[in-house]
C-alpha cells in the first residue's frame, strides 16, 4: 500500500501513521522526523535544515526531495507523513514512482483545535514517540513510556512559529487537496475526534 496522509500541523498525521505501520508493517516515512533526527546528529543536511524548520518554513525542496527519494527506492509499501508539502514536491513524487500511490488521505480539523493540540504536544526525542499533556499523556508522566527519554516541547511548537506553520499551509500545502482531489485519489477524515476514533476512521476509508 502506498499512501500520503495531509493535513495542517497538529491534525494527527504522525500519530495516525505510527499506528498503521504497527498494525500493517507498511513503512512511515515522515520527512519532519528525518530532518529533526539530521538535526540531533549535527549532519551536514541538518545543519541545512535547522534554520527553516526553527523559522516554521519549508526545507528547501531539493533537501526535501533527495531524502524522500532515498527511502522509497527499497520500499513497496509507505506512509508518507509530511510529504509532498508544495506542488512541486507532489510532481517529483509522482516522477520518482514505479507504481502509483492508492490513496492520499486528508485529516480535517479546525484551526483552534489545531493550535489546542500543538500547545499542549510533547514529543521524544529519542524514538519519536508523539504524546498530548491531557488527551495522550506518557504512562511514565515526563518520560516516554516507551524509551524512557525525558519529553520535550518541539522547537516549532512555540506560539509565533505555529502561526507561521499555518501560513505555509495554507499558501502551499493546502493546494494539494485539490490536486490529489482531482486525480481521483483524496480521502477525507475528520481528525476532530480521539485518536482511537480518528483511527477507525482512517480504517474505514481504506
Ligand atoms: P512536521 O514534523 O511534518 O510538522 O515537520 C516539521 C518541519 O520540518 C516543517 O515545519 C518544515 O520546516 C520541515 N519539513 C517537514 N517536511 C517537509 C517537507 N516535505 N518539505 C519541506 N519542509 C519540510
Amino acid at each position: 500500500m502506498r499512501l500520503v496522509f495531509l493535513g495542517a500541523p497538529g491534525a494527527g498525521k504522525g500519530t495516525q501513521a505510527k499506528r498503521l505501520e504497527a498494525d500493517r508493517g507498511w513503512t512511515v516515512v515522515a520527512t519532519g522526523d528525518l530532518l529533526r533526527a539530521a538535526i540531533a546528529q549535527n549532519t551536514p543536511l541538518g545543519q541545512q535544515a535547522h534554520a527553516y524548520i526553527q523559522r516554521g518554513e519549508l526545507v528547501p525542496d531539493p533537501i526535501v526531495n533527495q531524502i524522500v527519494a532515498e527511502r522509497l527506492a527499497t520500499l513497496d509499501s509507505f506512509i508518507l507523513d509530511g510529504y509532498p508539502r508544495n506542488l512541486t514536491q507532489a510532481e517529483m513524487l509522482a516522477s520518482m514512482l514505479t507504481k502509483p500511490l492508492d490513496a492520499v488521505i486528508y485529516f480535517e480539523l479546525g484551526e483552534d483545535a489545531l493550535i489546542k493540540r500543538l500547545g499542549g504536544r510533547r514529543v521524544c526525542p529519542q524514538c519519536q514517540a508523539v504524546y498530548h499533556i491531557t488527551a495522550n499523556p506518557s504512562k511514565a508522566g515526563e518520560r516516554c513510556e516507551r524509551c524512557g527519554a525525558m519529553l520535550i516541547t518541539r522547537e516549532d511548537d512555540r506560539p509565533e512559529t505555529i502561526r507561521k506553520r499555518f501560513q505555509v499551509f495554507h499558501e502551499q500545502t493546502a493546494p494539494l487537496i485539490e490536486y490529489y482531489q482531482q486525480r481521483g485519489l483524496l480521502r477525507i477524515v475528520d481528525a476532530d475526534a480521539t485518536p482511537d476514533e480518528v483511527y477507525q476512521r482512517l480504517l474505514s476509508v481504506l
